[in-house]
């Protein structure tokens, strides 16, 4: 994470970008630039115009105020049960156990999140947890809980070990396609002799940010027995063309991965010029469908505040 790219100056003398591209950024962002070198490395050079790079980079489209996009657009603060616990949905929780992330994606609906920085540990969290004997499942989210170390993890997961009402646990990350590295045998070993199975739900928006370095550590994960699904937004100039889509899907299953939800995108403050309409997204799911086997093709759905689930758009 030290050698992610953090400074615009840096990151445009990297990318050969001229002076007429470079006024196009936003260089002093309230949701600092970050991202990891080996994306970086994936960019085309002197172009704006890369799905990688307008995922990463702050441009001056997010001081664009628009109507309906807001600071916490799926309403996690009503939520919380706990400094580091939100529970939305019946049977599952999520614990946001760390702010830290691999990247910052410009879009990112919990850019704006009040972390807890005050408490150190998830002692209150595994209380409330093991006092709910309806939590079937919880949800490792930051943030990205990968950023945690093993040592960290261990013991979380060691506790979550000891409550026999905890059947399933979920990471949300995007780690492994900007630090793959990160799972280490360390990491491997945390999955060992566990009562619960495991879930990985990645965050892969386009074929590019996927190589053979970051399928060899999702395999070793599997062989774990980790289960890896994919779940990714729609995103404008990104994304959104059935030719991407596709190649994005068939790479997925081609390694064991289930391309699980495609999401409307989340309308956080900033972030409408990522938005690409419903009637557009399902025109794409329809096209994609045509010449995709039926698993192979995601549910396209949105998040909206107070629902029972995620409300599927097709
Ligand atoms: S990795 Fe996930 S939590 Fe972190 S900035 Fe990106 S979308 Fe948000």
């Amino acid at each position: 994470m030290r050698q992610n790219f953090t400074q615009w100056e840096k990151l445009s003398d990297f990318l050969e970008l001229d002076a007429l591209k470079r006024e196009f950024i936003h260089k002093t962002p309230h949701f600092p630039l970050n991202l990891p070198y080996r994306l970086a490395a994936k960019i085309a050079k002197n172009t704006l115009d890369d799905p990688i790079l307008k995922q990463f980079l702050p441009t001056l489209a997010e001081l664009k105020t628009s109507p309906g996009f807001i600071l916490d657009p799926v309403q996690d603060a009503q939520f919380r049960k706990a400094p580091k616990l939100l529970h939305k949905y019946q049977g599952r929780a999520l614990l946001v156990c760390t702010s830290a992330c691999a990247m910052h994606c410009r879009f990112c609906f919990r850019q704006n999140f009040a972390y807890e920085t005050q408490a150190k540990g998830f002692e209150k969290e595994l209380e409330q947890i093991a006092e709910d004997a309806s939590l079937q499942e919880i949800i490792l989210s930051g943030g990205d809980p990968l950023s945690l170390s093993n040592h960290t993890l261990k013991h979380l997961m060691d506790s979550l070990s000891q409550l026999k009402h905890i059947r399933r646990l979920r990471f949300h990350t995007r780690f492994p396609i900007g630090i793959p590295e990160r799972i280490d045998e360390g990491f491997l070993s945390l999955f060992e002799n566990r009562p619960f199975r495991s879930w990985f739900v990645l965050h892969i928006n386009h074929p590019k940010e996927l190589d053979q370095d970051v399928f060899t550590h999702l395999d070793a994960l599997q062989r774990q027995g980790v289960m890896l699904l994919n779940q990714w937004v729609l995103l404008k100039e990104v994304n959104d063309s059935p030719a991407v889509l596709k190649e994005l899907c068939e790479l997925l299953v081609n390694h064991g991965i289930f391309p699980y939800y495609l999401h409307q995108l989340d309308r956080v403050q900033g972030g409408a010029h990522f938005e690409v309409s419903v009637e557009r997204g399902k025109e794409l799911i329809e096209e994609i469908a045509k010449s995709l086997p039926g698993y192979a093709v995601p549910k396209y759905v949105r998040e909206i505040a107070g629902e029972a689930n995620k409300t599927p758009l097709f």
